[in-house]
């Protein structure tokens, strides 16, 4: 098959229900006014992730290649993501490691060195997750994004304010011209908060720039991305137990002496289901839950919110994770999307669990720089584990059969890692993977692996407090040092993902009409 098509049809297509016409009159005549202005937030993104990709990416859907067309809709870019973002056409160069948040011209040592050399303001703002850098008579100028995407932001303003006259539910209408009014002024934080207090509208939207994973010189702009989803109410009201237990949950995750825990503030959990997408979460792999926003302050002082995609979970239970069991263990047959979607649900708290301050009072993410992806990937991932082990039955969270649950554990961490082994999430899944192996809970079952219950606790635990202690720490050194020496897969795993080739890697989504 062309190597192209192999990679396309690694994604499936699946066509994503909701219940949309539950929805009231005024709020279904407003979502297509935000898809116009998700739209425009794609052509953003496209633009953050090379200056010439809009133009380019124009003419190649103009253009009669279907399958670079497919192709680009996919990735959205030339670039496949589940490679590190390498070109798959020999007339593009690779996906910049800096993307376009920095000059084109200067090369990424200079750009590290000369940001090193800064301090104060001037260094504040060439760090700030909202800012573009660009060469000004040899120096590096820091441009807010709100002033940089202008153009485009002022027609998502109009776009959002259209959207918001019609909506009659005063706390989504609200939202949503504060959203506008924070695009285009630069100043997130409130309407973040608000976003985050906004859980009894019957629509959900996430819309600006927010996760900083495309970064990969220094690990700090933010992509835009926007999600639309449908609020299932009563699947959301079934979690209430684990929301109001959040302090029990917190109590089980270290906090090194010195360090500080980031909670204080209110988490509540929605459940949805995804209507579209648009920029960084239109591209590639889906998000199967998420947890925002990542602002410090607004974590700190007000809370965040943890979202739960039910169709798009379901989804990729039903072609990937059942699928996958069954090649990688024995009895891999025996997996079941309760234990997976509690899983996600407490890789979702766990991001607002354990350590987010040095003793010294600064960010554990800003210190540790571009590997700590990885390492918070990592701490979800365990702190969820060792959660159910030892709390389930208890302040809502489900008890489940130890086999299943671990089975299910299991084949996860192999779906995982199939969106790229070097990638942060992947390579999360390749340090548990190789921590549970070494110490024997991981094992090969001839020609597969066998995952078995006895220690699985204590080996979790171990790994959640080495985690957690390198974040406490937040040394860059040290976090490198732990992803070398956890974070490369074995022959093993890299035969097994091998045997995973007929399988798809992902769905990609056949949004419903509206
Ligand atoms: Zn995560």
């Amino acid at each position: 098959m062309n190597p192209i098509e192999d990679i396309v049809n690694q994604f499936k297509e699946v066509r994503l229900e909701a219940d949309l016409k539950a929805l009231p009159e005024d709020i279904r005549g407003a979502l297509p006014y935000i898809r116009q202005a998700m739209d425009l937030v794609t052509r953003i993104f496209l633009k953050q992730q090379n200056e010439h990709l809009p133009e380019h990416y124009d003419a190649v859907m103009k253009g009669d290649d279907e399958l670079r067309k497919r192709f680009y809709d996919l990735f959205k870019g030339p670039w496949n993501q589940l490679t590190d973002f390498k070109s798959e056409y020999p007339d593009m160069n690779n996906r910049s490691a800096g993307c376009a948040f920095y000059p084109e011209s200067w090369a990424n040592a200079k750009i590290r060195k000369t940001v090193e050399n800064m301090s104060g303001p001037e260094k504040e703002a060439a760090m700030d997750n909202y800012t573009v850098l660009r060469d000004e008579d040899g120096a590096l100028e820091a441009i807010p994004y709100h002033v940089y995407y202008a153009e485009e932001l002022g027609e998502i303003f109009d776009l959002l304010e259209k959207a918001a006259d019609m909506v009659e539910h005063e706390g989504l209408s609200s939202y949503l011209i504060n959203k506008a009014e924070a695009l285009v002024s630069g100043t997130y934080r409130e309407s973040d908060a608000e976003w985050v207090r906004l859980t009894d509208s019957p629509i959900d939207l996430v819309i600006g720039p927010y996760e900083v994973y495309a970064d990969a010189l220094l690990g700090v702009k933010a992509t835009y991305e926007s999600m639309l989803m449908v609020v299932d109410r009563e699947k959301g009201d079934a979690l209430k137990e684990i929301e109001s237990n959040l302090d029990k949950l917190a109590a089980v995750f270290p906090v090194p002496a010195g360090s500080k825990a980031a909670v204080g503030g209110m988490a509540p959990i929605v459940v949805v289901d995804q209507i579209y997408s648009g920029g960084e979460a239109a591209q590639g792999v889906m998000a199967a839950a998420f947890n925002l926003p990542n602002d410090a302050w607004v974590r700190g002082h007000v809370g965040w919110k943890q979202v739960m995609l039910h169709n798009v979970m379901k989804a990729k239970f039903t072609i990937g994770t059942k699928e996958i069991a069954k090649k990688v263990m024995h009895g891999g047959e025996h997996v079941d999307f309760g234990p997976m979607f509690t899983f996600v649900l407490l890789h979702e708290i766990s991001h607002g669990l354990g350590p987010a301050y040095r003793a010294d009072g600064r960010e554990t993410a800003k210190c540790i720089g571009s590997s700590y992806v990885a390492i918070e990937e990592t701490k979800a991932d365990t702190g969820a584990l060792y959660l159910i082990l030892k709390l389930g039955g208890q302040y809502g969270i489900g008890k489940y059969d130890s086999a299943v649950m671990l089975k299910t554990y299991l084949a996860g961490l192999f779906r995982s890692m199939r969106f790229g082994v070097h990638e942060a999430h992947g390579k999360s899944n390749v340090i548990q993977f190789n921590w549970l192996k070494e110490h024997g809970v991981i094992s090969k079952d001839g020609d597969r692996f066998a995952i078995k219950a006895d220690d699985i606790e204590k080996v979790a635990e171990e790994l959640l407090v080495k985690v957690c202690t390198i974040e406490a720490a937040a040394s860059e050194e040290e976090a490198e040092e732990f992803l070398r020496e956890y974070g490369t897969p074995g022959e093993d795993i890299l035969l097994a993902l091998e045997g995973l080739r007929d399988i798809p890697t992902d769905i990609k989504p056949v949004f419903p009409e509206f």
